[in-house]
C-alpha cells in the first residue's frame, strides 16, 4: 500500500515489531521468542516476495520424536516405520499398516483420532500422535477436527523433510530483519494499544487492517473464542550441542512439555561462522488460553467455528476495517498462507482505490464513525 502511494502506520501493543515471528539475538543466537517458525511454501509468488526482503538459509525441518525411551524420525516415513517395526521395504510397511487399519472398520473418519488411526494404524497413533496431540490441544483426539493431522505428511520413502513444499528456509539473521525490511518507509508505533489509539485519533486513517483477536475487537459480545496458548521455558545451557536437532517432540503424556527447541540449529550458517560452546533451548508447554495470555492457536472445532461465523458477520458489516491473520480470521494459518492472503488483500485494496468514487464514499462513512456495528453485550 505504501508503494501505491498510501501512508501506512503499524500499531503493535508489544514493545517490538514482528508479532510472533519476532526473533531476538541472545548471546549471538537468534531465539524464536514466540515458538519455532519455519518458513515453507509451495507458492512461488510468496517465496519470491519474502526473498526480496532477506536471504534465506537452506534449513530443512526434520524433527525427531521421543516416546519414553524410543526415538523416531518425523514426519511419518520409512525411517519411522523401520524403527518401529524393524521393516525395510515400503511394501512390507504398507501391508503392515493396511492390516492394522482393516481391523478398525473406519469408513469415514469423523475426528482426529479416527483420521489418524485410519491413516497410520494404532501403533503409530499410540506412540507418536495421541499423547502429543492431547497435550497440544488439551482435548481428547476424538474431540478434535480431523484436518489438524492432515498437515502432517505420510511417506513411504526414507525422507525426513517435514514439509512437502518446494521452498523452505529460515531468514539469515532471523525473522526480525525480514520484518524491518517490510516496514521500511512505514510509520511504526510499538507499546501502543490499538483501541486506545483509535479512540484518541478517530479520523487518522482511511482503512484499518486489524490482525488482533476478532472476538476482542467486538468486545467479546457473543462470548470468547477459544485459543490455545503456549508457555516457553527458555534456558541457556553450557554445552555446545544439547539435543542435536532444532526440534525434538516429546510424544508421551508423562513429559509435561510438547517439544524442545534448540535455537542455534535453525541457523547452522551462524554456528559455522562463529561456533559457541553454549546453546539456548526452549521447552514448550501448551496451555488453555485465558484472557491476558497470548493466543497462539485457534481451536477450530464446530462450536468455535460457529461462534467465529457470528463475529465474521459483524466484521463484514464493519465499515473500513479489514480483518486478517491467524487471530483476525480465526484460522490455523501458516506464515505463507497469511502472506498470500495479505498480498491478495492489498491487490483488492489497490483496485478499490483506483476507483475514485470509492474514496469519496469512504471519507463520508468515516465521518459517521465505525463503532455502530458492535453487537450489544446482551448478545443480539
Ligand atoms: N502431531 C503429532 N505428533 C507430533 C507432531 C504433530 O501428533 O509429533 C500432530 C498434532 O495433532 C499437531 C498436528 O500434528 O497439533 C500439527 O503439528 P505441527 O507440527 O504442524 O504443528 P505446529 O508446528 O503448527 O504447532
Amino acid at each position: 500500500m505504501t508503494k501505491a502511494g498510501k501512508r501506512c502506520l503499524v500499531i503493535d501493543k508489544r514493545d517490538h515489531i514482528g508479532g510472533n515471528v519476532y526473533t531476538e539475538d541472545v548471546d549471538g543466537i537468534q531465539v524464536h521468542k514466540y515458538g519455532a517458525h519455519i518458513f515453507h511454501t509451495d507458492d512461488e509468488k510468496v517465496w519470491k516476495y519474502v526473498n526480496r526482503m532477506v536471504k534465506f538459509n537452506h534449513y530443512i525441518n526434520s524433527p525427531v520424536a521421543i516416546y519414553k525411551d524410543e526415538i523416531y524420525n518425523l514426519p511419518f516415513n520409512m525411517n519411522t516405520f523401520s524403527r518401529m517395526w524393524g521393516l525395510k521395504k515400503p511394501q512390507e510397511v504398507r501391508d503392515k499398516i493396511d492390516s492394522q487399519i482393516a481391523e478398525l472398520h473406519i469408513t469415514e473418519p469423523k475426528n482426529l483420532e479416527e483420521q489418524a488411526l485410519s491413516l497410520v494404524g494404532p501403533d503409530v497413533y499410540e506412540k507418536l500422535i495421541k499423547g502429543y496431540t492431547q497435550k497440544q490441544w488439551g482435548r481428547e483426539c476424538r474431540d478434535l477436527p480431523a484436518f489438524i493431522i492432515q498437515r502432517l505428511p505420510l511417506r513411504f520413502t526414507y525422507d525426513n523433510n517435514y514439509f512437502n513444499d518446494r521452498f523452505q528456509g529460515i531468514p539469515i539473521g532471523g525473522y526480525t530483519g525480514l520484518v524491518e525490511k517490510l516496514l521500511e518507509n512505514i510509520d511504526v508505533m510499538t507499546d501502543t494499544d490499538f483501541f486506545e489509539y483509535r479512540k484518541e485519533h478517530p479520523d487518522m486513517y482511511d482503512r484499518v487492517l486489524y490482525t488482533g483477536m476478532i472476538d476482542e475487537y467486538f468486545d467479546f459480545c457473543y462470548g470468547h473464542l477459544e485459543y490455545r496458548s503456549v508457555r516457553f521455558e527458555t534456558e541457556r545451557v553450557e554445552e555446545p550441542n544439547y539435543q542435536g536437532n532444532a526440534v525434538v517432540n516429546y510424544t508421551d503424556q508423562e513429559v509435561p512439555y510438547t517439544r524442545v527447541i534448540e535455537h542455534k540449529h535453525f541457523a547452522p550458517e551462524a554456528e559455522q561462522e562463529n561456533p559457541k560452546d553454549y546453546t539456548i533451548i526452549s521447552r514448550e508447554y501448551s496451555e488453555e488460553g485465558h484472557p491476558g495470555m497470548e493466543p497462539y492457536y485457534p481451536v477450530n472445532d464446530e462450536k468455535n467455528n460457529a461462534l467465529y461465523e457470528k463475529y465474521r458477520e459483524l466484521a463484514d458489516r464493519e465499515e473500513n476495517v479489514l480483518f486478517g491473520g491467524r487471530l483476525g480470521s480465526y484460522q490455523y494459518y501458516d506464515m505463507d498462507k497469511v502472506i498470500a492472503a495479505a498480498i491478495e488483500l492489498a491487490r483488492q485494496e489497490r483496485a478499490r482505490y483506483a476507483d475514485k468514487t470509492v474514496q469519496k464514499k469512504e471519507t463520508n462513512a468515516l465521518k459517521q464513525g465505525t463503532q455502530e456495528n458492535k453487537c450489544s453485550r446482551s448478545g443480539d
